[in-house]
C-alpha cells in the first residue's frame, strides 16, 4: 500500500477531482460511489464509506463503500450505535487507531470489518443538521494527522452540498411524480386528442407606453424583432413511432443537446467569461441527470412520443421551480425551459437561434433564455424587452454584462407589438413606448442627445482624478460580482474594487466551489485589476440571496436571521475553504478581504483567529500567501455603528454598507415595496450613523469606504464627502457622473452641505434641500 498523499495533494487535488466527478456522474449514487473510490485511493485507506441519515434523523444507512463487503450496502444502524453513530451524536470527528477496543465499537457481521483497526469518522451537515458520516478505516493501526482530518472535513463538506442539491431535485421529482402519473392516466383514458389549432394572432400595431423592470440601463429606439417560439411546456402534436425508434430518436437528441450546451458554454465563455458561462454547466448536469432522463424514457415506454415526453417532464420541472418561494430558485424555471427547448429543437431537427437580424433591432420576447443571449447577434441587438424575467434571471445578468439596455416584466407586451412596430425603450427607468407619436419621439431624441452628450463629457474625464476644486482626492472604486464586470469597471475609470460580491460565482454553480476553484476566480479578478486594490467580501448569503444547493432554513424574518457572516461562522468548513481561496489568490494583486454583517468585536476576533489558522496551514504547506492583505469589515448594522470605536482597533478599514444599514436602522425591508417610503437614505438617523462611523475611523486612523447604492447619486456623494467619507465603491456605470460632480465642488462646500443637513430634522426636508443643491451644481456647467 502506498504512503498517503500529503495534505496538499490530498486536500486540493481530491477536491478538484471531486468537483470533476460531480460533473461526470449522472446521479447521487454514482457520485457517492466514485467519491468513496477516489478518497480510499488518495488516503491509502482500506475502506472508505459514506453513510447518510434517513429522514427519521436517527437511522444511518450505508450508501456507498469501497472496501466493506458488498452485502453490507444498505445496512442500517441507529445513531446511538457504533462509532459512526457516535460521530453524529457528538457532531464531531471520531478518530481511533484501535476501533475494536473503543467502548462504542459495534460489530456488524455483514461488513466483516473486524479486520480493520483504525477508524476515522467525519460527520457532515446540511446547515446545522447532521445528514451523514464519511468513514475511513485501515487494517493497520494508523493515527490520522490533524491535516488529514482537516482534508477529510473539507471533502465531507463537499459531499454535504451534493447531497443537499440531490435532495432538492428529488423532492421536486417526488412532488411531481404523483401528479404526472394521474395526468398521464387521464390523457390515456381520453386518448390523445389533437390540440386545438392555434388561432393566428391578431396583428397588433397599437400605440402606448408600458412599464416593466429596469434591468439594464440605456436607451434604444428602432424597429422590433419579435421572438416567437413554442416553449417547451406547450402541448405538441406529433406522429408517434414505435417505442424503440422513439427511444433511439430521443437518445440522439439528448446527445445533440449536450453537445450544444457544451458549445454554448464555450461561446459564452469567449464572449464574456468562464464565470458567466458557468450556468450552462448546470444545464449540462440536468441533461446528464439520470432521474431526469429516466422520467422521459419511462414516458416513451408508455407510448408517448419523444417530443411529448420531453414537454411533459420539462413542464413539471418548470412548474415546480416556478412555485418555489425563493426568488433565485424560481428564476431557475427559465433554465429548465431553456433545456427543454434545446431538447425539443434537437428532436424536431430545428436549429434554434435568434432570427438572423439584418439590421439593428429591439428584440421583443415572452421571455429571453440564457441560450438566446449566448447566441444573440450582439452588434444588431440594441435593446431587449420581455414579458417575463426579473433582476435575478440569468438573462438579466447577461444583458447587463453585455451592456444591452433591457426592460423585463412588461405585461402583455407581445399582444401590443407586431413585426411592424417601432419602440423606444428606456432601460434606466423601465419604460417601453410602442409606436410612439412624434412628440414622444422628439422628446426621446432630445433625451438621447443629452445622454450621449453627457456620455462624451464623462468619457472625457475617465482618466482624470476624482478631485475637488480645492485639491482633495476621493477614491472611486467599483462594486462587482461577475468577471465580466471587470471590463465595465475599468471602462468607467474605477480605481479598483471596493466590494467584490462573491455570491455570484457561488450562485452560478451546482455545488460549493472548492478552494482551488475559488482561488482561480479571485486570481482572475485580481489580475484583471493589475495591481489596483480589490476588496473581496466573503459569502453574504441568506436574507434575499440564496444558493440552489444550500437550502436556507424557514425563518419568519430571514433578514434578521441566519445570514451572511453568521452562516460563515457556523459553517466553518465553507468559510475556511473560502478564506483559503482568497489567500491562495492573494499574491496575484492587491488583495483585501472583507466580512459582511459584523455586529461586534467578538465576531471579529473569531474571524481573525480562523483567518490566521487558515493562513498558517497554507504557509505550512509551502503555499505562497501575500503579507499585505487588508482585513476589514462592513458596517451595516446599528450595533457596529455604536461599537465603531472598538471595532476600529480590530481591523484595517471599514466599509459602510448603506443598503443594509438603512434597512436595519429604520426596520424596513430593503426589498419590500410596501414600505418603500420608509426606506430613506436621508433619514437623520442614517446620516448621523454614517457621520459617527467616519469620525471613529478618522480618530483611529483607519480608512473608510462607503459601498451602498446611495453613493451612486452624485449629490449624495457630495453630502457623504462632507460627512467625512473619502472613498466610495459603487456600481461602475455610475462612477463618471459622481466624479464629474466631485470635480465641480470644493471640500469646503461639501462640508457646508453636510453641516446644514445634519441640523435638519427630517428626511423630507433634507431631500428638498439636496434637490436645490443638485440643480445649483448642475447649472455650473
Ligand atoms: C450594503 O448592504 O450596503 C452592501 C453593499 O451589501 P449588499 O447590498 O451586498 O448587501
Ligand atoms: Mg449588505
Amino acid at each position: 500500500m502506498g504512503a498517503p498523499d500529503s495534505r496538499e495533494t490530498l486536500g486540493l487535488r481530491t477536491l478538484e477531482d471531486i468537483s470533476a466527478l460531480i460533473l461526470q456522474s449522472h446521479d447521487l449514487q454514482e457520485t457517492l460511489d466514485n467519491i468513496v473510490t477516489l478518497v480510499a485511493k488518495r488516503m491509502a485507506s482500506d475502506v472508505c464509506s459514506i453513510y447518510l441519515l434517513d429522514e427519521d434523523g436517527e437511522t444511518l444507512r450505508l450508501h456507498a463503500t469501497r472496501g466493506l463487503a458488498r452485502p453490507s450496502l444498505g445496512i442500517t444502524m441507529k445513531t446511538s450505535e457504533g462509532l459512526t453513530g457516535l460521530a453524529i451524536e457528538q457532531r464531531g470527528v471520531v478518530n481511533t487507531d484501535n476501533a475494536p477496543l473503543h467502548p462504542r465499537y459495534k460489530y456488524f457481521r455483514e461488513t466483516r470489518e473486524e479486520k480493520f483497526l483504525s477508524f476515522l469518522g467525519v460527520p457532515f451537515f446540511e446547515r446545522e443538521t447532521p445528514i451523514g458520516v464519511m468513514v475511513i478505516q485501515t487494517r493497520e493501526a494508523r493515527t490520522f494527522t490533524p491535516a488529514e482530518i482537516s482534508a477529510m472535513s473539507t471533502i465531507a463538506w463537499q459531499i454535504s452540498s451534493i447531497v443537499a442539491s440531490a435532495k432538492l431535485l428529488d423532492s421536486i421529482r417526488k412532488k411531481e411524480q404523483e401528479r404526472a402519473f394521474y395526468e398521464a392516466e387521464v390523457e390515456r383514458l381520453k386518448g390523445i386528442e389533437p390540440a386545438p389549432k392555434e388561432r393566428p394572432r391578431r396583428v397588433a400595431n397599437r400605440q402606448g407606453v408600458f412599464t416593466g423592470l429596469a434591468i439594464a440601463p440605456g436607451f434604444a429606439a428602432g424597429k422590433v424583432s419579435v421572438l416567437s417560439r413554442g416553449l417547451a411546456r406547450e402541448v405538441v402534436l406529433e406522429r408517434v413511432r414505435p417505442r424503440a425508434e422513439e427511444q433511439k430518436h430521443f437518445a440522439m437528441a439528448l446527445e445533440k443537446a449536450r453537445i450544444q450546451t457544451i458549445y454554448l458554454e464555450k461561446k459564452m465563455g469567449e464572449m464574456l467569461s468562464a464565470e458567466d458561462a458557468a450556468i450552462f454547466h448546470s444545464h449540462l448536469m440536468i441533461l446528464e441527470d439520470r432521474g431526469f432522463v429516466a422520467k422521459i424514457t419511462d414516458l416513451i415506454d408508455q407510448d408517448f412520443g419523444a417530443v411529448r415526453a420531453v414537454t411533459e417532464v420539462v413542464g413539471k420541472y418548470v412548474s415546480a421551480f416556478s412555485k418555489m418561494e425563493d426568488p433565485y430558485l424560481r428564476e431557475r424555471s427559465a433554465d429548465m425551459e431553456d433545456i427543454g427547448r434545446r431538447l425539443v429543437d434537437a428532436l424536431n431537427g430545428n436549429h434554434h437561434t435568434l432570427q438572423k437580424l439584418r439590421d439593428k433591432r429591439v428584440v421583443i420576447a415572452e421571455e429571453l433564455l440564457p441560450s438566446d443571449l449566448a447566441t444573440i447577434d450582439h452588434d444588431k441587438v440594441i435593446g431587449i424587452a420581455t414579458e417575463k424575467g426579473n433582476h435575478n434571471s440569468h438573462a438579466a445578468i447577461m444583458a447587463r454584462a453585455l451592456g444591452i439596455p433591457a426592460v423585463f416584466g412588461v405585461e402583455s407586451l407581445l399582444k401590443q407589438v407586431s413585426a411592424k412596430s417601432e419602440v423606444i425603450l428606456d432601460g434606466t427607468s423601465g419604460f417601453v413606448y410602442v409606436n410612439p407619436d412624434e412628440r414622444v419621439r422628439q422628446e426621446y431624441q432630445r433625451l438621447q442627445g443629452e445622454f450621449n452628450q453627457k456620455q462624451r463629457v464623462l468619457e472625457g474625464i475617465r482618466e482624470l482624478p476624482a478631485e475637488t476644486t480645492d485639491g482633495e482626492r476621493v477614491s472611486l472604486l467599483a462594486n462587482i460580482g461577475l468577471l465580466s464586470d471587470i471590463r465595465v469597471a475599468l471602462q468607467n475609470g474605477a480605481e479598483g474594487v471596493g466590494l467584490y460580491r462573491t455570491e455570484f460565482p457561488f450562485m452560478t454553480r451546482s455545488a460549493f466551489p472548492g478552494r482551488q476553484e475559488q482561488a482561480e476566480i479571485y486570481k482572475k479578478v485580481l489580475q484583471g485589476f493589475s495591481g489596483l486594490p480589490v476588496t473581496i467580501r466573503t459569502l453574504d448569503i441568506g436574507g434575499d440571496k440564496a444558493l440552489p444547493y444550500f437550502p436556507q432554513p424557514k425563518e419568519d424574518n430571514p433578514f434578521m436571521g441566519w445570514r451572511s457572516i453568521r452562516v460563515s461562522l457556523e459553517r466553518e468548513e465553507i468559510f475556511r475553504e473560502q478564506l483559503a481561496g482568497v489567500l491562495l489568490a492573494s499574491p496575484y494583486g492587491k488583495c483585501n478581504i472583507m466580512f459582511p454583517l459584523v455586529s461586534g468585536v467578538d465576531e471579529v476576533r473569531s474571524i481573525k483567529t480562523i483567518l490566521q489558522e487558515v493562513r498558517d496551514e497554507l504557509v505550512r504547506e509551502g503555499r505562497q500567501v501575500s503579507d499585505e492583505i487588508g482585513v476589514g469589515i462592513m458596517v451595516e448594522l446599528p450595533a457596529a455603528v455604536f461599537c465603531a470605536e472598538f471595532l476600529a482597533k480590530e481591523v484595517d478599514y471599514f466599509s459602510i454598507g448603506t443598503n443594509d444599514l438603512i434597512q436595519y436602522t429604520l426596520a424596513c425591508d430593503r426589498n419590500n415595496q410596501r414600505v418603500k417610503r420608509w426606506y430613506d437614505p436621508y433619514h437623520p438617523a442614517v446620516l448621523r450613523s454614517i457621520r459617527r462611523v467616519a469620525d471613529a475611523a478618522r480618530d483611529a486612523g483607519k480608512p473608510v469606504t462607503l459601498c451602498g447604492e446611495m453613493a451612486a447619486d452624485p449629490v449624495n456623494a457630495l453630502l457623504l464627502m462632507g460627512l467625512g467619507i473619502r472613498s466610495f465603491s459603487l456600481s461602475a456605470p455610475a462612477i463618471p457622473a459622481v466624479k464629474e460632480a466631485i470635480r465641480r465642488v470644493s471640500m469646503e462646500e461639501a462640508k457646508k452641505i453636510a453641516g446644514r443637513v445634519l441640523r435638519m430634522e427630517s428626511g423630507q426636508a433634507i431631500r428638498k434641500y439636496l434637490e436645490g443643491v443638485n440643480a445649483e451644481i448642475a447649472a455650473r456647467g
